[in-house]
């Protein structure tokens, strides 16, 4: 089996499963990007966001409605969360990621990580859905938009700043996470530090 069945072979595990309901379950993303980490999937066997068409709609709302037991589940705030899909799915199976806003963990990694959950190829849940309701269907981004958002500059998904390298951002993450209230002196004079820097 490929690792790209890693997921489908996952949810084959009654350990794995944090909630399951007759037609989808949530497990534990195994690489977290973010303190709370979860994917929400059908158990149809449905590859990806692009096998969906109208007739998908009700399922969406079971897995949006899963997305919100499990975040209950843990006793977690449901507006400290990005839920949404991944524009170009590396995994088969659909698959719904449920994130804490924080994104501190030691599995980010890389700017390509950064990048895929903090622009357009990170689609919200409620943006998926309206398109699909719309166009009956979801289409590729082009590889050149694709390339483009991965190249983009590291900016915080809490403030301004933006980091000279992914060290910087996470150290910053950090200092939002530790202490809010402190984030926007901090950005200022980190953004005048990495402007000024070569
Ligand atoms: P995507 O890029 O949208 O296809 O996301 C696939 C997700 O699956 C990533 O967030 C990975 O960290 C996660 N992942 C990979 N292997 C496993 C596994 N065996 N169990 C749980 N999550 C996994
Ligand atoms: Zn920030």
């Amino acid at each position: 089996m490929s690792w790209s069945n890693a997921l489908v072979k996952e949810i084959l595990k009654p350990e794995s499963l944090i909630i399951s309901s007759e037609i989808a379950v949530v497990i534990a993303d195994k690489f977290p990007k973010a303190r709370h980490h979860y994917l929400v999937l059908p158990l149809a066997d449905i590859p990806s966001i692009f096998h969906l068409n109208r007739s998908h709609l009700p399922l969406l709302e079971e897995l949006h409605l899963l997305a919100r037991n499990v975040v209950e589940v843990k006793g977690l705030h449901w507006q400290d969360f990005n839920v949404g899909f991944h524009a170009e799915p590396s995994m088969q199976r659909l698959h719904l990621h449920v994130l804490s806003r924080d994104f501190v963990s030691p599995s980010l990694k890389n700017k390509k990580h950064w990048n895929s959950f903090n622009t357009e190829l990170f689609v919200p849940y409620t943006k998926l859905y309206s398109q699909l309701e719309k166009e009956n269907s979801i289409s590729r981004l082009s590889k050149s938009l694709k390339d483009e958002l991965l190249a983009k500059p590291l900016i915080c998904n809490q403030c301004e700043f933006v980091a000279k390298n992914l060290p910087t951002l996470k150290e910053h993450l950090v200092a939002h996470l530790q202490d809010p209230k402190s984030i926007r002196k901090r950005t200022t004079s980190e953004n005048k530090r990495t402007s000024s820097s070569p």
